[in-house]
């Protein structure tokens, strides 16, 4: 279950709150002041390390730019 951090709109006050991912945006009530008007901030470590490398295309060699040397044999 993903770790979400939350910054209450009322009080500033910031904490953290393992959820489901289904529930991350929903409401949650404030620890410091009970009001559940917080908003999720963009802080989890993995958020943005997925997808990488996954734009690299497949290997092609100079003389024929097929992506794949199956048909001219330079690989
Ligand atoms: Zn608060």
């Amino acid at each position: 279950m993903p770790l979400y951090e939350y910054q209450c709109a009322v009080c500033q006050q910031t904490f953290e709150v393992l959820r489901p991912f289904s529930q991350a945006d929903e409401p949650i009530a404030c620890p410091a002041c009970g009001k559940t008007d917080s908003r999720r901030q963009l802080s989890l470590v993995n958020a943005f390390s997925s997808g990488k490398n996954l734009t690299s295309s497949s290997s092609s060699c100079a003389s024929c730019h097929s992506g794949n040397c199956g048909s001219c044999g330079a690989a």
